[in-house]
């Protein structure tokens, strides 16, 4: 089986070819960071414009890079959300164009469920499998009792990870995105400032991130008012061992209590390093350890690599979607309402 996939939800448009959910034949990512980058965020319009103008040539690329045409496809598919409305309707409509054309089914695939499944491309994951999804705009742990039906044990009660990296980096001067030079930073530093760990002992798996955020804020204005010089590193060190020690304290905990087979860490944060060494090596320590399956760098980002192995879970359950797919920017996974029953 092999399927064409579409990414536009945020500001990379990405397309790939991904042959039977693990192996990627061809994969292109079109970044538009730095046309976000002196605004200090993604400005959704210039989002739209910069997908629409690459949109039709990535496409081309993808096949072409794969060594296929659009005859050796089984399906298309495609980002339906979450994300900024705008940018997922570049994506959805393209495919849906495409799927009108040649007559080859259309899958809608959701974002979050796209960047989990990252990890089947990695190895293969046994079911069933707990995910810790860290990203811009999520940060959930995800109990995944088969490959498509998903439950959200835990999530963000206000900042997500990335957003509350990318807040803080603001305060430093640093360029969005700003997870990848804090994370450089805190590796060059000490956890000097003891920041809090919001929500550590409660025993629910839901997290909170503008305490950390705040507190951050607070100690770093406080030090500019009374003209004193605080050191980058160290506060960089600071702020990424707390959400570091919550992240890993709250998945641990996760583990011992759903037995996982497979730990899978999915989303833009999970490049991180510091979180990456930190849940390896807890994890390490457990009796009963699970298969831990970390993407590549290059995949945890925003890709369409990851929405065409999701798809390909789809397409074996019999999960198509019409010609009347909507982009839905507020889209939560499936069996989300299960946590209001826990
Ligand atoms: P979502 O996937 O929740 O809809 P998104 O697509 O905007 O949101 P991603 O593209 O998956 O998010 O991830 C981007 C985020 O990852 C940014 O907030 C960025 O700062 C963060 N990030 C990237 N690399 C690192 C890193 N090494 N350490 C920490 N954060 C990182
Ligand atoms: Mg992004
Ligand atoms: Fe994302």
């Amino acid at each position: 089986i092999r399927i064409l996939a579409y990414e536009s939800s945020c500001d990379e448009t990405s397309t790939a070819v991904i042959k039977n959910g693990r192996e990627i034949e061809s994969l292109v990512v079109a970044t538009q960071i730095k046309s976000h980058q002196r605004f200090g965020g993604v400005v959704p319009e210039v989002a739209s414009r910069h997908h629409i103008e690459v949109i039709t040539q990535i496409t081309k690329e993808a096949l072409s890079e794969a060594k296929v045409t659009w005859n050796d496809i089984d399906a298309i598919a495609v980002t339906y959300g979450p994300g900024l409305v705008g940018a997922l309707l570049i994506g959805v409509s393209a495919a849906k164009a495409a799927s009108m054309a040649t007559g080859i089914p259309l899958i809608g695939v959701d974002h979050i469920m796209g960047h989990i499944m990252a990890a089947q491309l990695e190895d293969e994951i046994e079911y069933p499998a707990l995910a810790l999804q860290v990203s811009g705009g999520h940060t959930e742990l995800v109990l995944m009792h088969d490959p498509i039906n998903f439950e959200i044990i835990g999530d963000t009660r206000d900042d997500a990870a990335g957003e509350a990296y990318d807040k803080i980096g603001r305060v430093l001067g640093v360029n969005y995105p700003a997870g990848k030079t804090i994370d450089t930073w805190a590796h060059q530093g000490n956890d000097t400032f003891n920041f809090p760990r919001a929500m550590l002992e409660d025993d629910d798996y839901d997290f909170s991130f503008s305490g950390l955020k705040s507190a951050f804020i607070n100690t770093c204005h406080h030090a500019d008012q009374i003209g004193e010089k605080l050191d980058k590193y160290d506060l960089a060190a600071s702020f990424q061992a707390a959400v570091v020690d919550v992240l890993s304290h709250k998945t641990i905990r996760a583990i011992k209590e759903f037995k996982p087979k497979t730990f899978v860490l999915g989303g833009g944060v999970a490049a991180n390093r510091g979180l990456r060494e930190r849940l390896e090596a807890e994890i390490g320590k457990l009796d009963n350890k699970p298969k831990v399956i970390i993407p590549p760098m290059k995949l945890c980002g925003d890709n369409a690599a990851m929405i065409g192995a999701a798809a390909y879970n789809l397409y074996k359950a019999g999960k198509f979607s019409g010609l009347d797919l909507n982009a839905d920017p507020s889209l939560e996974l499936p069996y989300a309402d299960a946590i209001l029953d826990r």
